[in-house]
């Protein structure tokens, strides 16, 4: 890993910028340029290289969900968090209303709204304050801050996430304080982050939940382990099962333009690339993610291929 081959990398994804749009259906993410791009990569050891807008602020969006799941888990365990949502793949889109219609059905995941909103639930007792110190601690980026626009912008939009939080208190997944829940997700959504941000996140998942420079503990091992495979399997949304074969990371997108990936053990990735495809996923970002993982060798399981022996030679 090094700065020529995030160069390489932003040159590889810049065309496809071009190949879809910036969110609209909240309006303040639409003044984003779908053109910018940018990279973030920070090793356990400690190293960091960047390239690019990596410095840009942007609202964290759906990869709240992943610091919302880690949370509900460390302070409610397991079976509180599986008890509201599944941990299957939904293939369908992140506001899908898909299946839990039906009487005995749950939301499909943590990292679809309908879940990520059951889960937040959890985090209410907790309140704003502590969980935007956490995010701060998590993301190691003390800037970290409610973006009031985007808050506001989906605040005044949220219709959507209204009815399916209504959906799940019909069904006995929420207790009833339906609207404070709704509040405390759209804000953990508005967060302003930056690339560096995301890779400090990835680089704390990738460490098991140890902070590499401090030594401190933030996330229990078996949280970690649970929330990466949760991003392998459902971190992209619809786009999951293509994803995991072309970069095969776990990792986990946002309509605000952002991707977080995690090499286990190696590092944390953070992207930026605010033009999104069809299923809400930076299409550049995809693209820059692929290039680094095919030439790093990078893939989950391509760990076995540069492990297996060669072919012997006679
Ligand atoms: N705040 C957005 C929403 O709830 C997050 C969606 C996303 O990033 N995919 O619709």
């Amino acid at each position: 890993m090094d700065d020529v081959l995030l160069r390489q990398a932003l040159e590889f994804g810049k065309p496809y910028t071009g190949k879809g749009e910036v969110a609209s259906y909240i309006p303040e993410l639409s003044k984003a340029d779908g053109r910018e791009l940018g990279i973030c990569v920070r090793t356990i050891e400690g190293e960091e290289f960047h390239c690019g807008y990596w410095q840009r602020r942007f609202t964290i969006q759906s990869i709240s969900k992943v610091i919302n799941l880690s949370m509900a888990l460390e302070h409610h365990g397991f079976d509180a968090v599986f008890h509201k949502t599944k941990m299957e793949p939904s293939g369908a889109s992140f506001n899908s209303m898909s299946r839990i219609s039906d009487n005995e059905d749950i939301p499909f995941n943590p990292l679809i709204n309908s879940g990520a909103i059951a889960i937040v639930e959890l985090l209410l007792p907790l309140g704003l304050d502590y969980m935007l110190s956490a995010v701060r601690d998590l993301c190691g980026d003390k800037y970290i801050t409610i973006d009031e626009e985007v808050f506001q912008s989906e605040w005044s939009h949220s219709a959507r996430n209204r009815s399916l939080a209504y959906l799940l208190q019909s069904k006995g997944l929420m207790d009833g304080n339906v609207e404070d829940t709704l509040r405390l997700y759209t804000q953990l959504c508005s967060l302003s982050v930056t690339a560096e941000s995301l890779s400090n996140l990835g680089q704390l998942l990738a460490n098991g939940g140890v902070q590499p420079e401090t030594g401190r503990r933030l996330l229990k091992e078996e949280v970690v382990r649970t929330t990466l495979t949760m991003m392998l399997t459902c971190g992209m949304y619809d786009g999951s099962g293509e994803f995991a074969v072309r970069v095969g990371l776990p990792s986990k997108s946002g309509v605000g333009g952002g991707i977080l990936s995690v090499v286990p053990g190696e590092m944390g990735i953070g992207v930026y690339g605010p033009s999104l495809d069809r299923k809400g996923n930076s299409v550049a970002g995809q693209k820059v993610l692929e290039y680094i993982s095919r030439t790093e060798k990078l893939h989950i399981l391509d760990r076995y291929s540069r492990n297996s022996l060669s072919a012997p030679q006679n």
